[in-house]
Protein backbone atom coordinates (compact mmCIF):
# COMPACT_ATOMS: atom_id res chain seq x y z
CA UNK A 1 0.00 0.00 0.00
CA UNK A 2 1.06 3.72 -0.76
CA UNK A 3 3.74 4.85 2.32
CA UNK A 4 3.64 1.48 3.61
CA UNK A 5 7.61 0.63 4.83
CA UNK A 6 9.11 -1.40 2.44
CA UNK A 7 11.39 -4.37 3.61
CA UNK A 8 13.49 -4.31 1.33
CA UNK A 9 14.58 -1.18 0.79
CA UNK A 10 17.56 0.99 2.60
CA UNK A 11 15.88 4.20 3.62
CA UNK A 12 12.90 3.13 5.23
CA UNK A 13 15.59 0.89 7.42
CA UNK A 14 17.33 4.42 8.27
CA UNK A 15 13.58 5.95 8.73
CA UNK A 16 13.09 2.37 11.71
CA UNK A 17 16.96 2.79 13.00
CA UNK A 18 18.00 -0.70 11.82
CA UNK A 19 20.41 0.89 9.51
CA UNK A 20 22.75 3.96 11.22
CA UNK A 21 22.51 7.22 9.88
CA UNK A 22 24.06 10.57 10.67
CA UNK A 23 20.77 12.68 11.10
CA UNK A 24 20.68 16.20 11.01
CA UNK A 25 16.88 16.56 11.36
CA UNK A 26 13.96 15.11 12.05
CA UNK A 27 10.44 16.12 12.12
CA UNK A 28 6.73 13.87 12.61
CA UNK A 29 6.73 13.45 8.75
CA UNK A 30 10.77 13.69 7.59
CA UNK A 31 14.10 12.99 8.43
CA UNK A 32 17.02 14.61 7.15
CA UNK A 33 20.72 12.82 7.18
CA UNK A 34 24.49 13.17 5.75
CA UNK A 35 24.65 10.82 2.13
CA UNK A 36 27.36 8.30 3.05
CA UNK A 37 29.55 9.70 -0.26
CA UNK A 38 29.04 13.03 -0.08
CA UNK A 39 29.23 14.89 -3.29
CA UNK A 40 29.51 18.55 -1.93
CA UNK A 41 30.69 19.82 1.56
CA UNK A 42 27.34 19.91 2.78
CA UNK A 43 25.29 16.89 1.15
CA UNK A 44 22.16 16.08 3.00
CA UNK A 45 19.33 13.75 1.65
CA UNK A 46 15.80 14.53 3.24
CA UNK A 47 13.38 11.92 3.08
CA UNK A 48 9.56 11.25 3.78
CA UNK A 49 9.17 8.29 6.59
CA UNK A 50 6.71 6.93 4.47
CA UNK A 51 7.81 5.04 1.54
CA UNK A 52 7.47 6.01 -2.32
CA UNK A 53 9.19 5.42 -4.76
CA UNK A 54 10.41 9.05 -6.17
CA UNK A 55 9.90 12.34 -6.22
CA UNK A 56 7.00 12.25 -8.80
CA UNK A 57 5.02 9.45 -6.63
CA UNK A 58 5.40 11.44 -3.58
CA UNK A 59 4.08 14.68 -5.27
CA UNK A 60 1.02 12.41 -7.00
CA UNK A 61 0.15 10.43 -4.15
CA UNK A 62 0.84 12.82 -1.04
CA UNK A 63 1.76 16.51 -1.95
CA UNK A 64 1.51 17.71 2.10
CA UNK A 65 4.43 15.33 2.36
CA UNK A 66 6.00 16.15 -1.09
CA UNK A 67 5.56 19.70 0.56
CA UNK A 68 6.87 19.08 4.36
CA UNK A 69 10.26 17.88 2.16
CA UNK A 70 10.82 20.66 0.36
CA UNK A 71 10.45 22.90 3.65
CA UNK A 72 13.31 20.42 5.41
CA UNK A 73 15.44 20.99 2.46
CA UNK A 74 15.38 24.70 3.01
CA UNK A 75 15.76 24.20 6.95
CA UNK A 76 18.47 22.12 6.18
CA UNK A 77 20.37 24.49 4.26
CA UNK A 78 19.55 27.26 7.08
CA UNK A 79 21.36 25.01 9.04
CA UNK A 80 24.43 24.63 7.24
CA UNK A 81 24.17 28.26 6.68
CA UNK A 82 24.33 27.67 2.89
CA UNK A 83 24.10 30.63 1.01
CA UNK A 84 22.45 29.12 -2.13
CA UNK A 85 22.55 25.44 -2.38
CA UNK A 86 21.50 22.85 -4.97
CA UNK A 87 17.68 20.33 -4.87
CA UNK A 88 18.50 17.49 -6.79
CA UNK A 89 15.29 14.36 -6.96
CA UNK A 90 17.01 12.00 -9.26
CA UNK A 91 14.12 10.42 -10.72
CA UNK A 92 14.19 7.06 -12.55
CA UNK A 93 17.51 4.64 -12.81
CA UNK A 94 18.98 6.67 -16.25
CA UNK A 95 18.72 9.55 -14.04
CA UNK A 96 20.84 8.64 -11.82
CA UNK A 97 18.26 7.22 -8.79
CA UNK A 98 19.75 4.11 -6.83
CA UNK A 99 17.62 4.10 -3.82
CA UNK A 100 14.04 4.08 -4.60
CA UNK A 101 12.70 5.31 -2.17
CA UNK A 102 11.77 9.91 -2.58
CA UNK A 103 14.91 11.66 -1.27
CA UNK A 104 16.02 15.40 -2.34
CA UNK A 105 19.67 15.97 -2.26
CA UNK A 106 20.60 19.28 -0.73
CA UNK A 107 24.04 20.12 -1.86
CA UNK A 108 25.86 23.34 -0.79
CA UNK A 109 29.41 24.18 0.42
CA UNK A 110 31.09 24.63 -2.86
CA UNK A 111 30.92 26.00 -6.84
CA UNK A 112 27.95 24.14 -8.26
CA UNK A 113 28.15 23.82 -12.33
CA UNK A 114 25.40 24.14 -14.65
CA UNK A 115 24.24 22.04 -16.32
CA UNK A 116 25.03 18.79 -14.47
CA UNK A 117 26.51 15.79 -15.60
P1 LIG B 1 20.22 8.53 -5.66
O1 LIG B 1 21.39 7.99 -6.44
O2 LIG B 1 19.13 7.47 -5.53
O3 LIG B 1 19.69 9.84 -6.15
O4 LIG B 1 20.75 8.85 -4.21
C1 LIG B 1 20.97 7.87 -3.25
C2 LIG B 1 22.00 8.40 -2.32
O5 LIG B 1 22.03 7.58 -1.18
C3 LIG B 1 23.43 8.38 -2.90
O6 LIG B 1 23.93 9.70 -2.93
C4 LIG B 1 24.20 7.48 -1.94
O7 LIG B 1 25.51 7.93 -1.68
C5 LIG B 1 23.34 7.52 -0.69
N1 LIG B 1 23.44 6.31 0.12
C6 LIG B 1 23.47 5.02 -0.33
N2 LIG B 1 23.53 4.18 0.71
C7 LIG B 1 23.54 4.95 1.83
C8 LIG B 1 23.60 4.64 3.23
O8 LIG B 1 23.64 3.49 3.66
N3 LIG B 1 23.62 5.69 4.09
C9 LIG B 1 23.57 7.00 3.65
N4 LIG B 1 23.59 7.95 4.58
N5 LIG B 1 23.50 7.31 2.34
C10 LIG B 1 23.49 6.30 1.45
Amino acid sequence: MAGEPQADCLFCKIVAGEVPATVVRETETTVAFRDINPQAPTHVLVIPKAHYPDAATLAAEAPQLAADVLKEAGEVAAGEKAEAYRLVFNTGSAAGQTVFHAHAHVLAGRGLQWPPG
